[in-house]
């Protein structure tokens, strides 16, 4: 599949068309942003972990029936995509309040949901993504009833396979974000998982001692962020107990100084 011009550039990843006008290919990069594009910086490795990670977390949600726009990963940093129209709405599911849920409403950090709570945020980067009601996604239009329901059960079977998956890892999905679109093939429209699913989309919170393992090393600046996306791709069983996907670095010689004897 010949890779075609950029379609568009987001803050991780970019598209570019194919000679298919079905199918897309999804970059990752390494560059990451946090609160609304204040905080940036380039994580050498981030993408290419990312690729991976989302990679696997989306067969297998295949594999369970949940329909996605993965084709297949091309190369390290590259997957073939279904070419959708992205519905406008960041899908939020929570199962441990922290983050903007307990900042928003003073819940204690780390209290454990009785049930998984559902957010819609409005994709707008100018606006700030603000969280938004059902009633507003229908009344303007950014999705149909029919959709909405549709994606709302599939919110709940997503985190229901993603909280066994992690929990099998000793890893707790705290939360997640994830995006739908609409994916038009033989004249027909059908809302499919889109985006990614990755470190930098999930918080995960190792089981025993709580360590983030996610972009909120980066938000917080508690540094070793690639470390603990390796731990989650290890653990998951996509990379090898050795492997060690940044490139290797070489020190910069340093000058041995010769005592002479006189
Ligand atoms: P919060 O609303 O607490 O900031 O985020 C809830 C969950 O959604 C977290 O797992 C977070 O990573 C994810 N999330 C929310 N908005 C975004 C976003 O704009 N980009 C990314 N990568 N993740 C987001």
């Amino acid at each position: 599949m010949k890779k075609g011009k950029k379609l568009y550039e987001g803050k991780a990843k970019i598209i570019y068309a194919t000679s298919d006008k079905s199918l897309v290919i999804q970059h990752f990069k390494d560059d990451a942003t946090a609160f609304n594009n204040l905080k940036k910086a380039n994580i050498e490795g981030k993408g290419v972990l990312n690729n991976r990670i989302s990679e696997h977390i989306l067969i297998n949600l295949g594999q369970v029936g949940i329909k996605n726009h993965l084709v297949k990963r091309i190369n390290m940093r590259e997957q073939l995509i279904k070419f959708v129209e992205i519905i406008p709405i960041e899908f939020i599911v929570r199962n441990i309040a922290t983050g903007s849920l307990t900042k928003r409403l003073g819940i204690e950090d780390g209290t454990v949901l009785d049930e998984p709570l559902i957010e819609y945020c409005l994709k707008d980067d100018k606006l700030g993504d603000p969280l938004i009601s059902k009633e507003h996604i229908l009344a303007f239009k950014w999705a149909e009833k029919k959709e909405l329901e549709k994606i709302d059960k599939q919110l709940h079977r997503i985190n229901d396979f993603m909280v066994g998956m992690f929990r099998g890892v000793g890893i707790k999905l705290v939360d997640f974000k994830v995006e739908f679109g609409r994916f038009k093939e033989n004249g027909k429209i059908e809302v499919i998982l889109a985006d990614e699913i990755s470190p930098d989309t999930c918080r995960l919170w190792d089981n025993v001692t709580e360590k983030k393992l996610d972009k909120d090393r980066f938000r917080k600046d508690l540094g070793n962020l690639i470390d603990a996306y390796q731990d989650v791709a290890r653990r998951l069983g996509i990379l090898h107990e050795q492997s060690n996907i940044r490139p290797i670095k070489f020190s910069k010689p340093t000058a041995v100084k010769i005592k002479r004897n006189k």
